[in-house]
């Protein structure tokens, strides 16, 4: 057998596949046509698109790689695969210039982004959750990480949007939006009007990271005023009625809140 590296790859990868497979066969046996979701990775770096090119394969993934900005764009646009993962880092065109041009494109602008960013790029984070990345991971990943967090977005992408007004069960909590009420394990909490509001917009989507500019947005225009410095003291004030409970809505330190998943 030839011993060589990318031979020795290539059946494991085929051996991951023919299990997915199986497991997707009907009763009679019958083998379903089951799409593998298309994932294109833009890393200049070799090592880290290597590695997560091996994790994504192993995993069931079809990946497309691009080495640059202006070549990942071009492959988006033409391939218009079912998530992105982004370097913010890019040589030539930059990860938020990338992100950008594809949310505004409509042929593209659906497609989940999953950022990948140094620990030091936590304004080009803001940056780019606010132009329409769904989350982002740091560098170094564990490449179990990477897996999961590509499925939650792949996940939460595939769902549909709950009706604004559907009541939202998540932990203990139960928050009835038309009566504005919240209980957590069955006993009410009394709630301001933004707080409600925020607790609200982080509990429909659990595990999303909202920035403060995106908090503000989505709770701006009722009666009082939000600002980006003034979310902070709403969940101060949020975390300390729910007590126990507080843990749930977690601050992601340098970017903003997100409710546990
Ligand atoms: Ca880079």
């Amino acid at each position: 057998m030839d011993p060589s590296r990318p031979r020795r790859r290539g059946s494991l990868f085929e051996d991951f596949a023919l299990r997915k497979r199986v497991r997707t066969s009907d009763r009679r046996g019958n083998r379903q046509a089951v799409k593998r979701e298309t994932v294109l990775i833009i890393e200049d770096e070799e090592d880290i698109l290597e590695v997560m090119t091996y994790n994504l394969v192993k995993n069931g993934y079809r990946v497309l790689a691009a080495s640059d900005g202006e070549e990942g764009l071009k492959r988006a646009k033409t391939e218009v695969p079912d998530a992105l993962l982004l370097d913010l880092m890019l040589p030539g065109v930059g990860g938020l210039d990338v992100c950008r041009a594809l949310k505004q494109d409509p042929r593209t602008q659906t497609i989940p982004i999953l950022m990948v960013t140094a620990r030091a790029e936590e304004a080009d984070i803001v940056v780019g959750l606010e132009l329409g990345a769904d989350d982002y991971i740091t560098k170094p990943f564990s490449p179990r990480v990477l897996v999961a967090r590509l499925r939650a977005v792949l996940r939460r992408h595939s769902q549909p949007p709950e009706s604004p007004g559907a009541t939202v069960r998540v932990h203990d909590l139960v928050i009835h939006p038309g009566r504005r009420e919240v209980t957590l394990g069955g006993r009410p909490i009394p709630l301001t009007f933004t707080e409600f509001s925020l607790l609200h917009l982080l509990a429909r989507k659990p595990g999303w990271v909202f920035t403060r500019g995106q908090i503000v947005d989505a709770i701006r225009g009722e009666d009082y005023p939000v600002t980006d410095r003034s979310v902070d003291v709403h969940v101060t004030g949020l975390r300390r009625k729910l007590g126990a409970g507080a843990q749930w809505i977690e601050t992601v330190r340098g970017v903003g809140y997100r409710l546990k998943e």
